[in-house]
């Protein structure tokens, strides 16, 4: 079922739309030299022109067009030749210079899209634009009981502000919009995409109407969610808020909200009916941006692969199922580790335990794959070591449990604990003796036709060998061993 809202009497469904900035990976701020770094002292990181210094002059960092001309193919998008800087007049207190750097009329990107897959299948979100803007400073209101402030730290950093069409249809559909464009920044290195960093922060467009009604109805936007999971609460929040009030016969304003996720709820910020007119104008100190065939080919050419092209060659190299490699290239250092994992393995075999073994004990320890105490290398040696018959699944799981507290490669484990496979048939046979004539009343009972005791047997075989005997093998010379006593 697609996701509706029934109110008394009509059904609803949500439109919804979310613009996301973006901080570019860059050395240096988008028109000045100061130093991008996060968490350096308060403006220590600002030049004359990032603190609104008069007659200072921006000058364009090029590695921050080539990163929104990277993003732009990423997204399936119109690289544009022509773009032009607007200036967007606003007074506030982190920004010095009373006007915002962007891009209005003409932007950089255009015209894009992203394939989503929910529960209901894939569909897409187009993208209407991507722009490329600087960054205002960071007002400080905690520090001090009555004044305000103000660290320029950040003002002028480079941002691409990602717009999507009015195409989201659930929260469901917006949490994955957002989890792939973050992916596909990280894979492209444009962003580092840590939301709660702030250097990816996301603006949530909702409407409701009624189902087959055509047309938008306006539109609330919820400021600044910074997680997949907040964006995905306040769209389902916001849009309940709006079905109640036309439901109850009033109207819904088209204005700014916050969203609070204690009180789960949204709360109006500033009202867009008496909305600023910012005056854009084209920057009088930048020209027009213009690129050539050349220079976007060029950067299209040495573009990193996708995770959708990464997905392609997961399913035809290793053949992986769609899910298996979908699930290992959504996030960037899961499909390195993997690649690093699987050199000369069973694909499937390391594709499980990573999505296994390994998800599961990386999220009881809140450690992101990076982190693992078991390095891809000796995930794969674990796995490698299970095929050669060198260990039983079975001991490996124990293996396995070791490296994660130690860090420790699989194959000094299986040394120091001596957990190799008895593969030696005389040896196997040994024990199976043993534990025959230790229990001849039972080979009795088997004789005289009690089958099911076999399993019993060859538990006892398992337990006496500690789990070092492959228990296909065990059971072959067991039957062997019981057909020769008569
Ligand atoms: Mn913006």
């Amino acid at each position: 079922m697609s996701y509706r809202i029934q109110g008394e009497t009509t059904e609803w469904e949500l439109v919804c739309g979310l613009e996301i900035h973006c901080q570019i990976i860059s050395q240096s701020k988008v028109f000045s030299g100061a130093s991008t770094k996060f968490g350096g002292e308060p403006n220590n990181q600002a030049s004359f022109l990032d603190a609104g210094f008069p007659g200072q002059l921006p000058v364009l960092n090029e590695k921050c067009v080539e990163q929104c001309i990277k993003t732009g193919i990423g997204l399936n998008a119109k690289i544009n030749k022509y773009s032009v800087f607007d200036r967007k007049n606003y007074f506030y207190g982190d920004l010095p210079t009373g006007y915002q750097i962007t891009q209005l009329f003409h932007p950089i990107v255009s015209e894009g899209y992203i394939e989503v897959e929910t529960e209901e299948g894939s569909r897409t979100i187009g993208i209407e634009r991507l722009h490329l803007e600087q960054d205002a400073g960071k007002s400080i209101h905690d520090m001090h009981p009555s004044k305000t402030m103000l660290d320029f730290n950040r003002a002028g950093v480079g941002l691409m502000e990602i717009v999507s069409r009015p195409d989201i249809r659930s929260p469901e559909e917006a949490g994955e919009y957002l989890r792939k464009l973050r992916s596909i920044v990280r894979y492209l290195e444009t962003c580092d995409g840590n939301m709660d960093e702030g250097s990816m922060r996301c603006d949530v467009n909702v409407s409701v109407r009624p189902i087959g009604e055509g047309g938008y109805r306006p539109k609330v936007e919820v400021k600044n969610v910074n997680s997949v999971k907040f964006v995905m609460h306040a769209i389902e929040i916001e849009a309940h808020r709006q079905v109640d009030l036309y439901e109850s016969g009033n109207k819904v304003l088209q204005e700014t909200r916050l969203f609070d996720p204690i009180n789960q709820e949204t709360r109006p910020m500033r009202s867009k009916e008496n909305a600023l007119d910012y005056r854009y104008f084209p920057d009088p100190d930048l020209p027009p941006l213009i690129l050539t065939d050349d220079y976007i080919e060029n950067i299209r050419q040495n573009l990193p692969e996708l995770p959708e092209q990464k997905k392609a060659r997961f399913m035809k190299d290793f053949g992986l199922s769609a899910y298996d490699a979908g699930i290992l290239v959504s996030d960037k250092e899961t499909a390195l580790y993997f690649e690093d994992a699987v050199q000369g393995q069973d694909a499937k075999k390391v594709a499980n335990w990573i999505m296994g073994d390994l998800f599961a004990a990386l999220n009881k320890t809140c450690l992101s794959i990076s982190q693992s105490p078991i390095k891809a290398k000796d995930l794969g040696a674990l796995v490698g070591m299970i095929t050669s018959g060198t260990i039983s699944g079975k001991i490996a799981k124990e293996v396995f449990e070791i490296m994660l507290e130690t860090g420790k490669s699989p194959s000094v484990i299986v040394e120091e604990k001596g957990l190799k496979q008895v593969t030696d048939s005389t040896a196997i046979e040994g024990i199976i003796e043993k534990v025959l004539q230790e229990n001849t009343d039972k080979v009795k009972e088997i004789k005289a036709g009690k089958e099911k005791l076999k399993g019993w047997f060859v538990g006892q075989i398992m337990k006496v060998s500690q789990g070092k005997i492959n228990p296909v093998l065990a059971n072959q010379l067991l039957e062997k061993k019981l057909s020769e006593k008569e």
